[in-house]
């Protein structure tokens, strides 16, 4: 798939856009000013491969405790700011690395050229974004409602506001919880400028259906190489938003970092408990610092084979089971030692 040639913008140290590899962000849902428990949570996001942050900025606090949260991570972290202009002057002025807000919320023109001069004089840029739920009646009128074209327009205005003050420093979302209207937008506006897309499905909701929905609606944009960087919205751990983004990423090669697991839906030809088996070996993998491709496979009859793109695989048997790379059986051990037996050898490689 070859991806769309956009405009290269830096959040902190991560470069967004031109062929920057994709990265995942997500939010904290802690109370910004709550230093230990929001670089409690930005560390364990770390951990899962989270690459840029982003924090409500609802007040002052908020925005004086950047200095510290900045201390104690190692990713950027980005200011989201709805209203208050002098909130995102005060993120600027506390370190904060990238700014999500919308010209056009902040007041008046001058209000949005001092935040502009700021993040000029820094080099900080500005998502600016739409949700299909936040479209100014102007436009909804103007465009029949809720769609691609009212979505791209309302955010082409935002837009228009920073580049009239020669500011371009920006990525762009359309979100919405409608799948089909979100790949139309984002689709409509890649066909109209060259700003890195941040893509998202919002309010997805609860996390099976969440990754589901963000799933379909996030790769089908980036297999048409629509997206330079993504976050997964889902009722719940901010984690899992960022551990299914990176399966999103590797499941279209667009990522090819840690563990990959492939494992076989089993059927009448599975005598081991390969459910458990598969779970075990995600929590003992997880952390693995190596890019390897595992398989898990219920049977020798078809598992070696079926798996042969795998690096190494098991494969279930009765009491027993085999262990393979690239396809090749190389050990046969008791299924009580089929797992501790794979680690050992990923140890090894
Ligand atoms: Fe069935 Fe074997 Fe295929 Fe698994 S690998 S689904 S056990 S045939």
């Amino acid at each position: 798939m070859e991806r769309r040639n956009t405009r290269v913008i830096k959040v902190g140290n991560v470069l967004i856009g031109g062929d920057n590899p994709i990265s995942v962000q997500s939010m904290t849902n802690t109370v910004t000013k709550d230093v230990e428990n929001t670089v409690k949570q930005i560390l364990s996001l770390e951990e899962a491969g989270c690459d840029i942050i982003r924090s409500a900025i609802t007040d002052i606090d908020d925005a004086k405790a950047i200095v510290e949260i900045k201390e104690r991570i190692n990713i950027p972290i980005m200011a989201d700011i709805q209203y208050d202009y002098r909130l995102a002057l005060e993120s600027i002025r506390y370190g904060i690395d990238g700014l999500r807000l919308n010209p056009g919320n902040i007041g008046s023109l001058d209000k949005v050229r001092e935040v502009v001069k700021a993040c000029k004089d820094k080099g900080i840029s500005i998502r600016v974004g739409v949700n299909s739920g936040s479209i100014k009646q102007e436009f909804l009128d103007k465009y029949n409602g809720v769609n691609e074209n009212s979505m791209v327009y309302s955010a082409l205005e935002q837009i228009r506001l920073l580049e009239d003050m020669d500011f371009n420093l920006i990525k762009i979302s359309l979100k919405a919880s409608n799948v089909p209207l979100t790949i139309k937008a984002y689709e409509k506006m890649s066909k109209i400028v060259d700003y890195p897309m941040h893509l998202g499905i919002t309010e997805a909701g609860p996390i099976w259906r969440g990754t589901v929905k963000s799933s379909v609606g996030i790769g089908s944009l980036l297999s048409m190489g629509i997206g330079d960087t993504i976050r997964i919205s889902l009722t719940g751990d901010p984690v899992e938003e960022v551990k299914v983004g990176r399966e999103i990423l590797k499941s279209l090669d667009l990522l090819r970092d840690g563990l990959e697991i492939i494992s076989c839906p089993t059927c009448g030809r599975t005598h081991i408990d390969l459910i458990k088996i598969v779970e075990d070996a995600e929590k003992r993998l997880e952390g693995i610092g190596k890019h390897i491709k595992v398989a898990i496979m219920g049977c020798a009859v078809n598992g070696p084979g079926e798996a042969r793109e795998a690096d190494i695989g098991i494969a279930g048997g009765h009491g027993e089971g085999l262990i393979f790379k690239k396809g090749k059986i190389i050990k046969k051990v008791k299924e009580s030692e089929l797992l501790d037996e794979l680690i050992k050898e990923i140890e090894k490689m």
